[in-house]
Parts: C-alpha cells; structure tokens; sequence
C-alpha cells in the first residue's frame, strides 16, 4: 500500500494482504497438525502443540535446570536462580551474569508459587497468565516435589498450556468441515480457560517448611552496582513503578518530588568505562544536546564548539604520543577496524570532521 492510492485500491490492497497472511498462517497450522512427530523435543506435549509453542515449552523445560525450590509453607514455595556449573544450559537473559556489565539496573529475585486446592500453580512472575505457557518456575517447583515421591516429572502436559497452543484446536474449531460434536468439544475447552499448570501429585508431609526469605529493598538485591552507594530512599525506590496506585509493599507516601530525585540520581550516575560502555553510547546524549545548543545560539556556540572540539583533539594526541613512547620498538602501522583502542602512529581521518 501507498501513500497516492485511493481509498479503494488501498483497501483492496490491504484486504488481499490479510488474506495473503491468513493463508500463511493457515498452512503452517495445517502443517503443524499433519506433521506431528518432532524429534527434537520429548516433552509429553510435543505431539499436541503447534511448532511456534511446543519451541517455547523447550526452552522453559531447559532452563528449569538453572533454578532451585524450597518449600516454605504448606502449599507455598520459592524459587531462585543457582546457574548451572557444567554449563549445560545456555544461559542468555538477565538472571544469568552475561548482563553483569550493562548500565541498566539488575536484580536478584526470588520466584513465589502458590499451589491451590485443585493443584492449579500460580508463579509471581505471571508467565502464564501473561503468554499462556508455564515458566521455569512453575517446572523447577515440581521437579522438586517429584524428587521427594522419588519419581521423574516428565513435564506438564498438554492441558497444562492455553488452548491458542494446541494444533488441533487451531487447525480444526469452527471450521465448517469439522464434525459437530467436535466444535462443540472445542468450544466448551475455549470457554473453560486453563488457569494455570496443575500439579498431579500430593506434595508430602514430610518436605520440611523453611522460612520464607524476607523482601529485601531493591538496592540491596543489585547485581551489576554496589547498593551500598545508592544514596536514593530504599523505601521510596520499591514504590517506584506504582506512583499510581497504592503501594502494595508498604504503606509510605510518595512524595511529588520524587520523581525529581529518582531522574537527577541518574543523571549522576557515572558508568564505569571497565563495563564495555564505549564513548558514543556514553556521551551521545550530550553530544546532541550540544549539537541542538549550538544551533539554538548560532555561529557563536558553532565556534566555541569547535574550539573546544580541537582542544580535546590536541590533549588525545599529546596523550597517544605518550603512550606511542612507550612502546617504541613497534613501528607497525594499524588501521583500525572495530571499537578496538588505536595504536598505529598514522592520523585516521573522518570523513565527516571536513565535512562543513
Ligand atoms: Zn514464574
């Protein structure tokens, strides 16, 4: 679709996309239903699911291995994460140390799973009511309860993950060509929404309750800053994401300046440059508010600019050439080609610096 098209042929156009993307979608269904062997997962919901979250079952399934649970009430438990020390498992996201380095905040956090009277499990951290598959919690806290009956949990099953998973239902509800009894079927399972993974054994007595771990403040559950150096009010901080409502974790009033504080603490913040930041990233922000600064004032701030520009060109050569000194038997000329620190003793020239 174009901007010069008329109101028919642009909705012509756009009618033809939908059905385009609908006939798409409709075969890999199909293909997912007709094609129902898929060597590279055994979970016992493999031959039931479509391709798209049978994948999502793998990793979770996977990735349950990173996670250890404790029992800390009758049908109460909490989860963290312990790594895997044979690396087994790639470990790709924030609760891994890979993100260590990276400026953004990181936290510790610990996973609490209640278990209802029907063995429905509920995890804090929403996965399933958020994409309709269990999480590596809900797996990690079953495992445990299995290892206590002396059993393997082969994993949940296929009435354990929403229905928008399951290729039958996709493939065959509500088609015309689909036998009466078994869109009724289908509708009845649409209208009857799955709450939640359901654990099918009785947990034991005798798993021993621990004490639940106690709510430390955000600060202290930093895994990439030292939380000792964050002056910013511990209380204050953990309210942060529900100035809008009242505060579930403690009853302390926000006050109107605080989001003043919270954006000048970051504004002060300064990264350390042994975390990989490199310098564009660092000071792009400044840099274009120069840029904006200088075209606001006119020729007089372009000039200042630029002086100021040439001097720190002028200290970064006295600064090489101390360095060059130092290593003076390598005579090697280097272009260089990544993020990499310049070594070579040749000027690089940027296209853009005589540019006007
Ligand atoms: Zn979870």
């Amino acid at each position: 679709m174009q901007a010069t098209m008329n109101m028919d042929t642009s909705a012509k156009t756009l009618n033809t996309q939908s059905s385009l993307k609908a006939s798409e979608v409709e075969e890999i269904i199909y293909y997912d239903f007709t094609h129902n062997e898929k060597l590279w997962s055994s979970s016992p919901t493999s031959r039931y699911t479509t391709t798209l979250g049978e994948s999502l079952i793998a990793t979770v399934n996977k990735r349950s291995k990173l996670y250890s649970a404790r029992r800390v009430g009758s049908y109460d438990f909490e989860v963290d994460f312990v790594g895997d020390e044979n690396n087994e498992v790639e470990i790709y996201d924030h609760d891994g140390d890979d993100l260590l380095a990276a400026p953004l905040p990181l936290f510790r956090r610990t996973h609490k799973i209640h278990i209802d009277s029907d063995g429905v499990m509920y995890c804090g951290c929403c996965a399933f009511e958020s994409c309709g598959i269990f999480c590596e919690h809900q797996k990690a806290v079953s495992d445990f309860i299995y290892q206590h009956l002396n059993l393997t949990f082969d994993g949940f099953t296929k009435h354990d993950i929403a229905l928008r998973y399951n290729a039958a239902y996709m493939h065959l509800a509500y088609k015309q060509t689909t036998p009466n009894y078994l869109n009724a079927m289908f509708h009845h399972l649409s209208k009857n929404k799955v709450k939640g993974p359901r654990l099918q054994v009785k947990i034991l007595d005798s798993i021993a309750i621990e004490e639940p771990s106690t709510i430390l403040p955000a600060s202290l559950r930093l895994k990439n800053y030292d939380g000792s150096k964050i002056t910013i009010d511990n209380e204050y901080f953990d309210n942060m994401h529900t100035l809008t409502q009242e505060s579930t974790m403690s009853n302390v009033a926000v006050p109107d300046d605080f989001e003043v504080i919270f954006s000048q603490s970051i504004d002060d913040t300064e990264f350390n440059f042994q975390q990989n930041v490199d310098a564009r990233s660092a000071l792009k922000s400044m840099v274009d508010v120069a840029y904006a600064d200088a075209d606001d004032i006119g020729e007089e701030a372009v000039k200042k600019m630029k002086f100021i520009l040439s001097e720190f060109r002028s200290w970064c050569n006295e600064k090489r050439n101390v360095c060059r000194s130092k290593e003076e038997n390598d005579d090697r000329v280097y272009v260089p080609m990544s993020k990499g620190g310049y070594k070579g003793k040749a000027k690089r020239v940027y296209n853009t610096y005589h540019m006007p």
